[in-house]
């Protein structure tokens, strides 16, 4: 393809998305695709000036405003801001704006991934709201934007004043409009900006009310007219009641700014809004206006976007595995692809429904996605980028390990293989026991396994405790030196003081995880106690619900586990639950209800909630009139505001530290 045809080709692509995006606020790929088609066209334009064109998507904003609103001229442009994706790039720009304006101090903002929204107050009084449009001409919007609570009718301002920020829908909204979409068969938001942008464009201001909508406010173009700093217009809009984010900062380097980004970057799964990256602004106004803007974007300012949680790639092949409940996954094999930081080449497709509910072939081109620390997934197949050579999944018949035949339970999702003796259950049972969570025996990993059950030494979990009779034949396997093997042997000998709960959730009983082992041995606290148990005692026990109660007497009448069992005891493996000792005595967390949020600087919040339940307290996840306690961390957000609401007491995670310290 010559580079006229490419730039031609690029153009319309681009247009075309524009458009889902702008004006239907459905896009058909994720933003990282569409920066990266901007990308190579920008970057064909300046190597070919010859093929300039003004309407090219690289010198536009936005994509128009959608007809039914009427039609508002911004008095300043609302352009839209320069990207950039790595440290070398922040450091390129504070090159470029020191060489003209000298050393700089920059405010650092988060980047709400929201709706810009422009508005107006006359001598104190909201008069509109206007969105962005194609940066010149933006949609009145007001009678959407006076829904939104957050926003002042009034502020403390005598003449006409002009206030930027974004719009944005918070995560907790986004999950329950979804959910009623999904209820009245309508067709669900695929993000929480493109759900505040359909919100605040609704020609009805009764639904845009209905949507939770919520705003950030971060630029006040007349500014130097007041202040002399980005700071302190914010904290000038702060005091008028316009909600700026608390969470920003002024910092005299890109070296200070690359440490802060990379502070947020972690806390962002935890924020209850979504973020698409940061904003760095020169922070005195005069040098603002020094710097000026090009015809899309100003030079005062830049964008860093976070690694893509959404990217494009192709299914090469759709793979089959067995678990060690038998359960059968399909598993999309992907051409390896950066997401989120981290290369995936692999993402499940859970069951045969969602393979057919989102028609995924093998060739097709999909969005995947990863956040934080959640399984990579396909989110929905490109169709037209279908080339009409992909090839339609066939669910297997057969157990592709032990080829029984594999079924599908009335009421299941998914496909057992039934075979108790399937090679692939017995390894990823093992695999499972010997698991960190379960008898934690370091060493015996999933290849490890996998290579000792081919080699013959590990056919059924309880061989573990006679791999000290194999010595010699792990010697000769693969990596596996004297002293791996002597450091092996004695992980499992140590194994076998385990806790009782550790040894039940290894026995990868159906819906006994390690939450629940916990609970249950802490009412039978032994193999012999709880194989004694009905299913009527098990019930008993808080958060034992029939089905657990059911798969654990299942288990226990099954004569092979029972055997396994009896294997195990003579090797020496029967622990019994010891009672760990809570140090609640003069503990001031005793009996209390306590949430945990925002990102703590010293602990996760595991460990934040080990160590308080350790102290007597217990944990909980959302704030509640029987909540006692906050204890908050950096970017707290509704679950502080809540806890305030309430009158409930705070604390921070210093104080909390403080108190520890004591205990
Ligand atoms: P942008 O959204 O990347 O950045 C500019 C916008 O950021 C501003 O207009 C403002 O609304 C917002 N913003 C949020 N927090 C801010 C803060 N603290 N300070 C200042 N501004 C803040 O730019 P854009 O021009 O609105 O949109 C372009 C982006 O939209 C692309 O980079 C792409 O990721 C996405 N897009 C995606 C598709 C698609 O098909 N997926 C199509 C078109 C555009």
């Amino acid at each position: 393809m010559d580079v006229l045809q490419r730039i031609t080709e690029l153009r319309k692509l681009l247009h075309k998305y524009s458009v889902e995006y702008y004006r239907n606020d459905a896009p058909s790929v994720p933003d990282y695709e569409y920066d990266m088609l901007m990308e190579e066209l920008r970057k064909l334009e300046d190597e070919h000036p010859e093929y300039d064109d003004p309407n090219s998507p690289t010198k536009r904003v936005g994509a128009g405003p959608v007809d039914g609103f009427s039609k508002v001229v911004h008095a300043h442009p609302m352009l839209s801001m320069d990207n950039s994706y790595n440290f070398n790039d922040l450091k390129d720009f504070a090159r470029r704006v020191e060489s003209e304006a000298g050393p700089q101090e920059y405010e650092v903002e988060l980047k709400i991934d929201g709706l810009g929204i422009c508005l107006t107050y006359e001598n104190g009084r909201f008069v509109s709201g206007v969105t962005r449009g194609d940066g010149i001409t933006g949609e009145d919007v007001s009678s959407n934007v006076r829904t939104i609570r957050s926003i002042p009718m009034e502020i403390p301002f005598a003449g006409r004043i002009e206030i930027r920020g974004e719009v944005y829908m918070p995560k907790s909204s986004l999950e329950r409009i979804n959910a009623q979409q999904r209820e009245k068969g309508l067709p669900e938001f695929a993000n929480c900006r493109n759900a505040a942008a359909g919100s605040i464009r609704q020609l009805d201001p009764r639904i845009a009310a209905s949507r939770g909508l919520s705003a950030f406010w971060y630029h006040v173009p007349d500014a130097s007219m007041y202040v002399k700093t980005q700071k302190e217009a914010l904290d000038m809009l702060d005091e008028w009641g316009l909600i700026t984010n608390p969470v920003r900062t002024v910092l005299p380097d890109m070296d200070h700014v690359w440490e802060y980004i990379e502070k947020i970057a972690a806390m962002r799964p935890d924020l209850p809004y979504d973020i698409d990256g940061m904003v760095i602004k020169v922070n005195d106004l005069n040098t603002q206006a020094r710097l000026g803007n090009t015809a899309r974007a100003p030079r005062w300012e830049i964008a860093y976007k976070f690694p893509p949680e959404e990217v494009v790639t192709t299914v090469e092949d759709i793979l089959i595995t067995v678990g060690r409940t038998g359960r059968v996954t399909p598993t999309a094999k992907l051409t390896p692809v950066r997401v989120a930081g981290s290369l995936i080449s692999y993402s499940t497709l859970h069951n045969e429904d969602m393979i057919r509910e989102k028609d995924v072939r093998i060739g097709d081109s999909v969005v995947i996605r990863k956040a934080g620390d959640v399984i990579p997934e396909v989110i929905r197949v490109i169709k037209e980028r279908r080339k009409g050579t992909e090839k339609e999944f066939r669910y297997p018949e057969y157990c592709p390990v032990c080829h029984e035949r594999i079924i599908r339970l009335p009421g299941e999702s998914d496909y057992y293989c039934t075979n108790t003796d399937c090679p692939s259950r017995i390894v990823e049972s093992i695999i499972h026991f010997a698991s960190r969570d379960a008898m934690d025996i370091e060493g015996l990993g999933e290849k490890t396994v996998q290579m000792f059950h081919d080699a013959g030494i590990l056919e059924r979990l309880e061989d573990i405790y006679h791999l000290d009779e194999h010595t010699d034949e792990l010697m000769k396997l693969d990596k596996m030196g004297e002293k791996s093997v002597a450091n092996l042997i004695q992980a499992v000998y140590n194994s076998k003081k385990q806790p009782f709960h550790r040894l039940l959730n290894g026995l990868g009983i159906r819906h006994v995880g390690e939450k629940a082992a916990k609970v249950i041995s802490s009412y039978y606290p032994s193999l012999d106690d709880l194989m004694n148990a009905s299913k009527e005692d098990l019930t008993v026990i808080p958060d034992v619900g029939e089905a657990t109660a059911e798969s654990i007497t299942a288990f226990f009448a099954d004569e092979k586990n029972i055997s396994m069992i009896e294997s195990l005891k003579a090797c020496g493996v029967n622990p019994k639950e010891v009672k760990e000792e809570k140090q609640t005595e003069g503990s001031p967390f005793a009996g209390l209800t306590v949430v945990l949020t925002g990102s703590l600087a010293n602990y996760s919040r595991k460990e934040a909630g080990d160590l308080l339940e350790k102290h007597g307290a217990k944990v909980t996840g959302s704030v509640s009139k029987s909540t006692d306690l906050v204890i908050y961390g950096e970017a707290a957000g509704s679950k502080l505001t809540k806890a305030q609401t309430l009158g409930i007491r705070t604390m921070t995670e210093d104080e909390f530290e403080d108190i520890l310290k004591d205990l």
